[in-house]
Parts: structure tokens; sequence; C-alpha cells
């Protein structure tokens, strides 16, 4: 289908994309790499009078660890995958990107896009939860930090406002004896997931966990933080018995349905193989073995 007529200007900076934003009145939609928003336009199941392309807007393509790890709204799949800084300390992030899509896809998507669409089968936001990042958002009123808990309200609606941008995400520093993994189980590659998990755990110095993240994408109408899961770990020695019952409350927590990806109950049983599987390597890499 041919989307429905819309007009079409490229902002020069963040400010004049705020201002194309906030004049819009709601009616307009920001362009990023356009793999989730031009799909959309062209079912019209999106029909936005005006598109904002950020694509020129300068200062949103940086990676940086200056005390926490930045990374630009605008940074593409492919960039991530590709930094040695994700790829030395957040293998994590690595194990995220590499599953979206395909390479042409992740040429073009865009991390920021990937949060403000807030499809629960997409791959970013669960890891997000596991690594309590937070996100940066600039509107008329300047700018403000929305914890990563507060950003996904439900499927395809975040907290942002109508007239704010999303320009940073923010993950805190990766601490010694720190790991994490991103399982997903797809029908085949490139596909969304039937389910997916991702784990970040960072160990005390006697081996125990002193704090855990467990998010779930696709298994809910958002992505889903496993606090039980958490909270099975963190204080205990990481043993089978606790990675058990983590994933067992993992599995509690999903919320799935049954579709074409499977029933419920397969995909249930899903999340808690994979998350197993993603403690067992967080905690490989956590003591530096993998
Ligand atoms: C064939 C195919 C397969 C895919 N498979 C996967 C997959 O396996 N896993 C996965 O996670 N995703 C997948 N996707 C979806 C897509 O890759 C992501 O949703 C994508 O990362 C969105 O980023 P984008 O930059 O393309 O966003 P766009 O399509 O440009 O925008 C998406 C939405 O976010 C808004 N937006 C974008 N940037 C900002 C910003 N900075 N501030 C505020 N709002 C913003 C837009 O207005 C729009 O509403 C797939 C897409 C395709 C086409």
């Amino acid at each position: 289908m041919i989307p429905a007529s819309f007009e079409y200007t490229v902002a020069k900076d963040l400010a004049n994309a705020v201002e194309l934003l906030a004049r819009s009145g709601g009616e307009a939609k920001l362009l990023a790499g356009g793999q989730s928003l031009i799909p959309l336009m062209r079912f019209r199941l999106a029909t936005p009078s005006l598109l904002i392309d950020l694509n020129k807007v300068p200062g949103l393509n940086g990676i940086a660890e200056n005390g926490e790890l930045r990374i630009g709204a605008l940074v593409r799949e492919a960039d991530l995958e590709a930094n040695a800084l994700v790829r030395q300390r957040y293998p994590i992030l690595v194990d995220t990107t590499q599953v979206i899509a395909d390479p042409l896809v992740r040429n073009l998507a865009t991390v920021g896009g990937n949060l403000a669409h807030a499809d629960p089968a997409n791959d970013h936001p669960a890891t997000m939860l596991a690594l309590r990042a937070s996100v940066v958002a600039r509107g008329p009123k300047g700018e403000r930090v929305i914890p990563i808990d507060e950003l996904f309200v439900d499927t395809f609606q975040t907290s942002l406002k109508p007239d704010e941008i999303l320009t940073e995400i923010r993950i805190p520093k990766a601490k010694p004896r720190s790991g994490g993994a991103y399982m997903k189980l797809e029908r085949k590659v490139g596909d969304f997931a039937i389910a997916a998990v991702a784990a970040y755990l960072t160990l005390d110095d006697g081996g125990k966990v002193s704090s855990a993240g467990i998010g779930l994408t696709n298994v809910g109408a958002t992505a889903i933080r496993a606090r039980k899961a958490e909270a099975a770990l963190v204080g205990r020695a990481p043993d089978e018995k606790a990675i058990a019952q983590a994933a067992a409350e993992a599995a509690a927590a999903a919320q799935p349905f049954g579709d074409t990806r499977g029933p419920a109950e397969y995909k249930r049983d899903v999340v808690r193989v994979l998350t197993g599987r993603a403690i067992r390597i967080a905690l490989a890499r956590a003591k530096g073995g993998a």
C-alpha cells in the first residue's frame, strides 16, 4: 500500500526539531531509521501529516563512557555492534543488536527508535531494563531524564510527551565482576522473538550476586522487568538451585499470549529456559571467562 500523503522536513539541529515537533500540535512523527515507522505508514497504521527527519541533527550519534555509557539516540544498530568499547565492556548490547532483524535493517535502525517505538517485540527494551538504563528526553521546557522502568507505558506507548525527543540512552558504567547476556529464540533469522531474556549480574568479592537485572521480550504488552527473578538471585551464591528458582520466577512474570509464534505455555517455558542460559553466560562473563 502507498502511505497517505504527508509533508516532510529535515530538522537542522535539536532545537529546530523540538520547535517543529511542538508546532505540529501532535500531528508530526519523528523519522530516525524509518525501519518501524515507514512500514506502519505503508499499512496506513500511522498517518502523520508531517515527518520530521532527525538524520541531519548533529550530536546524536556518539557512544562514550564518561561516568556512565552514553549512547546517542541516532546510533545505528550496526555502529553499536561494531563499537570497540561496547564489544569489550558491554557484550550484552552486542548480543542484543546482532539479533535485531538483518544487516540491512541494522544499517539504518537506531537504538533510540527501537526504544521510542515501544514494541514489546523489540529487543533493546528488555536489555535496557536489565541494565537499569535511563533515557534523556528533550522538549520545549528543556531536558529530563526518565528511568527505563518508567519509559514503557503500554504497547507502542512510552512516557515521552508528544513534544519530546529521545536524545540519549544512559547505562550505568560496567562495574568489576559484572556481566550480562541476551538470549533470543526466533522462528528464523531476522524475525522478532518468540521470547527473549536479558540478564545482567554483578558479583561481590565472595562470589555472591550483589545486583541482578532480568528483562523479558515479547511476552506481554511491554517489555517486562522480572523483579522476583532478580530477587531470587541477589545475596545468594549463583548455583544451579538459585538459577532454577530465578528462571521459574521469570517464567511466572511472563504474560504471553498464544499466536503464530506458539501457544502461551510454550512461550512461558521458553522464558524459563532462556533465563537459565542468559544467567549462566552472564555469570561466566562476570567472572571474566566469556
Ligand atoms: C524486517 C524488519 C525486521 C525487524 N526485526 C526486528 C527485531 O528482530 N528486533 C527489533 O528490536 N526490532 C526489529 N525491527 C524493528 C526495527 O528495527 C526497530 O523498531 C527499529 O530499531 C526502530 O528504529 P528506527 O530508527 O528505524 O525508528 P523509526 O522507524 O524511524 O521510528 C520508530 C518510532 O519511534 C519514533 N522515534 C524514533 N526516534 C525517536 C527519537 N529519537 N525520539 C522520539 N521518538 C522517536 C518515531 O517517531 C516512530 O514513532 C524490524 C524491522 C524490520 C523492517
